[in-house]
């Protein structure tokens, strides 16, 4: 028995005629770059997502950098990111000159702790990025509420949210301007690189529009010293595509997760994902906790079962930024949750009597 860690099976068979007519009208359009597939993704996504704006871009983390980057803020102003996250929540601040100030999550939800966030503004905080991190929405009506308060902007990292809410608001709605990415694995998925930035504010939307496109609104005539950063035209026709089914998958990944719930509810050597009262979890991914991760994993591995661990190193232990002088110890709970979390299988097509095989191997470990 073999079950893959994620499987495009239960999405992308059913849609392939439509994908492939989608191709056919692109290939056919003789129009390459930011024409009317870009125009038309840009529309539906901004109104799945309830904002008035969606600008396609290159990819998350591009859509990350150009977000922060609409802010004018100065060099050496601190944006407030959680301890545990992607890396590329990080560098959307860092390429920016801008300094990560970062706040411990709280380790049930994975996500930011909103009550660490106050104590760590200082003059020079202009910003805070929660990140939805595995699908779980961030606490918003807090995060926005201590925003509002010190005067600060809310960049959403939607990246591994789409689908999720939180106050029935969705994830990537809730800021002044988000960002999401559309890489393969995601939610919604491209089949390649892309990316968004959401937001309700038209200047805000302007200047990511000039931004990703070499800082010019008029062919040859550049106000800004941009980027190029646009999405790529054919993924955003395939991508208007996929949008219509991700209701449905994100109904999917529920119910999945519900399954694992079920199962796994009595095994006390592990911690289950909680969700959040006033939260719908979209289950980016399905993260366990345990002391024996290692072995689980390796168990798991040897029965045929795919896992992984997101992620096994904090951003302020990388390499990458040796240059903080981070220690072990400095972010004790992100420092706890890589070295316990498990990402389970997950995905829109896996049926019940896979999670089955899968809750039995773990149970049979802690037997
Ligand atoms: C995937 C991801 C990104 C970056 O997206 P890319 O499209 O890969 O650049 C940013 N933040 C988080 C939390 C992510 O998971």
């Amino acid at each position: 028995m073999n079950i893959p860690f994620f499987s495009f099976e239960g999405m992308h068979p059913a849609i392939k005629g439509e994908m492939q007519e989608t191709f056919e009208k692109f290939y056919d359009s003789n129009w390459y770059v930011l024409g009317e597939f870009t125009k038309q993704f840009e529309q539906d996504f901004a109104k799945w997502s309830n904002v008035n704006h969606a600008v396609g871009v290159s990819n998350g983390l591009d859509g990350l950098i150009l977000a922060l980057r609409c802010l004018n803020l100065n060099k050496g102003d601190e944006v407030i990111v959680p301890s545990n996250t992607y890396i590329a929540s990080m560098l959307s601040i860092t390429h920016n000159g801008l300094t990560p100030v970062l706040v411990e999550p709280n380790r049930e939800t994975f996500n930011i702790d909103p009550d660490l966030i106050e104590e760590k503004i200082t003059e020079r905080t202009k910003a805070i990025m929660p990140v939805h991190l595995f699908g779980q929405p961030c606490e918003m009506d807090k995060i926005t509420g201590i925003a509002k308060k010190h005067n600060l902007y809310v960049v959403e990292d939607n990246a591994q949210a789409h689908g999720a809410h939180y106050d029935n608001k969705k994830t990537g709605s809730w800021g002044d301007v988000n960002a999401t990415s559309f890489y393969p694995g995601k939610n919604l998925g491209a089949l390649g690189e892309a990316g968004a930035v959401t937001t309700d504010n038209i200047d805000f939307a302007t200047k990511v529009k000039t931004l990703r496109n070499y800082g010019s609104n008029t062919k040859y005539y550049n106000e800004e010293s941009g980027f190029n950063m646009r999405i790529d035209e054919l993924q955003a026709g395939l991508l208007s595509v996929k949008l219509k089914y991700i209701e449905k998958w994100t109904r999917k990944r529920q119910e999945i997760a519900n399954w694992y719930f079920e199962s796994l509810k009595n095994l006390r050597e592990i911690e289950l994902p909680v969700i959040l009262p006033k939260a719908t979890h979209s289950f980016h991914l399905f993260v366990i906790k345990t002391k024996r991760r290692d072995e689980l994993k390796e168990y798991l591995a040897q029965k045929g079962i795919g896992t992984l661990i997101h992620y096994p190193v904090p951003p302020h232990l990388q390499e990458a930024y040796k240059k903080w002088g981070c220690t072990i110890g400095d972010f004790p709970i992100a420092e706890e949750l890589a070295d316990s979390s498990l990402s389970l299988p997950l995905w829109p097509g896996m049926t019940k009597s896979q999670t089955k095989q899968i809750t039995k191997i773990i149970s049979d470990f802690f037997a």
